[in-house]
């Protein structure tokens, strides 16, 4: 393997240890301790892990968090009640609505009902238009934890060819616009692409969120690029693998992140720090709102 490896983990480890000390210096200047709501409808396996790791990394940095389980069967208009109560609670800075939610439950009309200020996951269309016009409150995590992951590993963005496998809302849009920002040339692809393999070879820095174990093999790589692999894919076995065929891309590309230990320790640790700016917001001690994005 030539390939170096992006280490997600120990990267987050360091923004946890940050944001560690702005919540005692946030605390100790406006007497506000920062806390996530997170609401999770149902028992999902994975997303009770997901929450549970986002409740745990909040303690770690002593951030409070409140965490409301609700039973699957819920109505949607009892979820937009219990949002409404948190988005009126002062004392709560943040919440983060776990998906996916139930079928008989829109998440668009529930991520809508969130209020911006406290959207952490930045999932409301004013967050996202924000993102578009100019500066958005909060930026989704995973997207964020890519750009630390590239800025903290010193990875020049300026006038690379960035390829982008995925244009969903949660990851692919948010993260081909912020390295657009950074003034990449941006390829989006999509499941109506034509041949893949050819945009994706062209990428100086490819992400690839799509959610199919193996779909981007050695063939389809530069030699020396960056690798982003989002990709969680549960295997039959219990193991975890990315959309990226690793052992033979990480024979080509100069970077690439492992699943697991790359990209998803950065969004838990991007949670922890819009959950902080949160409550700057909410305390009025924000020294400039939000993601600065526009050039
Ligand atoms: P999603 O909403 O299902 O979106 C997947 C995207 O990939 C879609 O835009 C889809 O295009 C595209 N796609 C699928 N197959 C493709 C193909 N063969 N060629 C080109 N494009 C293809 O998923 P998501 O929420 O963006 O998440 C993507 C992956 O990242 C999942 O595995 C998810 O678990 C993971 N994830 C990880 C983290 C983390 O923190 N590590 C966070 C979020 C998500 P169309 O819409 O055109 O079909």
């Amino acid at each position: 393997m030539s390939a170096r490896i992006l280490d997600g983990r120990s990267i987050a480890q360091e923004i946890r240890r940050e944001v560690r000390l702005e919540v005692g210096e946030l605390t100790k200047r406006t007497g506000s301790v920062p806390c996530l709501a997170t609401v999770l409808v149902g028992n999902d396996p994975a997303s009770t892990t997901y929450v549970r790791n986002k409740v745990r990394a909040c303690e770690e940095v002593g951030i409070v968090s409140v965490r409301i389980d609700l039973p699957a069967d819920l109505s949607q208009e009892a979820l937009l009640h219990e949002i409404a109560r948190l988005n009126r609670d002062p004392s709560v800075h943040a919440v983060l609505v776990q998906l996916p939610l139930p079928p008989h439950i829109s998440e668009r009309r529930v991520l809508e009902a969130v209020l911006p200020g406290k959207d952490v996951d930045g999932f409301h269309p004013s967050n996202l238009g924000g993102l578009l016009a100019g500066s958005p409150l909060f930026v989704a995590s995973t997207p964020l934890g890519i750009l630390e992951l590239l800025t903290r590993s010193n990875v020049a963005v300026e006038g690379k060819h960035a390829v982008i496998v995925g244009w969903s809302v949660v990851v692919g849009k948010p993260t081909a616009f912020l390295l657009l920002q950074q003034q990449a040339t941006v390829t989006i692809c999509h499941i109506k692409t034509r041949d893949l393999g050819f945009h994706t070879r062209q990428a100086d820095i490819l992400v690839v969120a799509a959610g199919k174990p193996g779909l981007v093999t050695g063939s389809m790589v530069k030699e020396g690029a960056v690798v982003i692999d989002v990709g969680v894919n549960r295997l039959a076995d219990g193991g975890i693998v990315g959309d990226v065929s690793f052992s033979e891309v990480a024979e080509k590309v100069s970077l690439i992140t492992p699943v697991p230990g790359g990209v998803g320790p950065m969004t838990v640790a991007m949670l922890l720090k819009n959950t902080v700016q949160a409550c700057r917001l909410a305390c009025g001690a924000a020294g400039r709102h939000g993601v600065e994005v526009v050039r």
